[in-house]
């Protein structure tokens, strides 16, 4: 590893001072489970790290029935999996931060890693956007709050300027009778990426989808969502053929690529086969 210099600040205010006055090439650490990947192996090398660790006011998990779940960006997968209330009431996000990596992987990486380190398979990002998150960042020019779903600009590339710091997320409650689901998949069982992921929530109202919304992952350059599937749902009775139907439709909403993987056919056959099988299992969970 080349060498760099590392900053360990112990408030945000410094933290956001630190990288306004080094600029773009520094970096930030959280679980460093992306990171010092890349600065071994990947050929990247910044020449400061700014660590988070010290940095207080970025972990918690905090459920209101009124502001809904605020998550701090320092909060590990581990932490997220096994939450009693996410389990409950944000199910999809509990499974997509269960299924990365291994049990070392999780008590190490982040949410806000996951996030900001703008992977197109990553699994948590699907989940909360599913759940209408929105990210809350702070920078030298102040706080902003940007809806997760459009933080990103690419693969590895976000809307984040080179001062700023995710702090968190904010969950709206979902409605009642909600059900929501994240489901992968990946060539091997375990210890992969996703050749494409997808997040369902359905919220039912007197008999009709109130609300969809459907995400997908790893099979565009950056998440989607399939809105003309979700705008076929809202406001029917929920139906095999018009689960089929909104299948088809976020078929039609991915542009995956040929990788290792699989290729790009046969991750868009799975993209119907798999938003047709968490559409079901998300009424199901929606009406119990
Ligand atoms: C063995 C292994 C298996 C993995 N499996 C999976 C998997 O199955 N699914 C998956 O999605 N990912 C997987 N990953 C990737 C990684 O674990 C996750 O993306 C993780 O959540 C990153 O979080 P972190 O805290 O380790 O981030 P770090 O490595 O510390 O940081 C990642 C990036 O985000 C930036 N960053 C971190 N925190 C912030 C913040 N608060 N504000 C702004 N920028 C920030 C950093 O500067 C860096 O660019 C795997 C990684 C490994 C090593």
């Amino acid at each position: 590893m080349h060498r760099f210099e590392y900053h360990a600040p112990t408030s945000l205010d410094e933290a956001v001072a630190l990288l306004k006055e080094h600029g773009d090439g520094t970096k930030l650490l959280a679980g460093g489970t992306d990171l010092l990947v890349h600065m071994k192996e990947g050929g990247l090398h910044p020449p400061r790290v700014v660590s988070l660790h010290a940095v207080a006011g970025l972990d918690g998990i905090t459920l209101d029935e009124s502001d809904g779940l605020s998550i701090g960006s320092a909060v590990s997968m581990d932490e997220i999996a096994s939450n009693d209330a996410i389990r409950q009431r944000y199910a999809a996000l509990a499974e997509g931060a269960g299924v990365v990596g291994s049990v070392q992987t999780r008590s190490m990486a982040t949410i806000g890693g996951n996030v900001a380190n703008a992977a197109p398979s990553a699994d948590t990002t699907p989940p909360l956007a599913v759940f209408d998150a929105t990210a809350q960042i702070v920078g030298s020019g102040g706080t902003r709050e940007v809806p997760v779903i459009d933080l990103f600009e690419g693969p590895g590339s976000t809307v984040l300027a080179g001062d700023e710091v995710l702090t968190g997320f904010k969950l709206p409650t979902p409605p009642a009778d909600t059900g929501s689901i994240y489901q992968r998949h990946t060539p091997r069982k375990i210890m992969d990426i996703a050749a494409v992921g997808v997040g369902v929530r359905l919220s039912l109202g007197g008999g009709n989808i109130g609300e969809a919304r459907i995400c997908l992952g790893a099979v565009a350059a950056t998440i989607i969502r399939a809105t003309e599937a979700e705008d076929a749902l809202a406001g029917h009775p929920p139906s095999e053929e018009l689960f089929a139907k909104a299948a088809e439709l976020a078929q039609a909403a991915s542009s995956p690529i040929s990788d290792v993987r699989g290729s790009a056919e046969f991750r868009r056959h799975l993209v119907g086969v798999m938003t047709k099988r968490c559409l079901d299992i998300a009424l199901e969970r929606a009406q119990n």
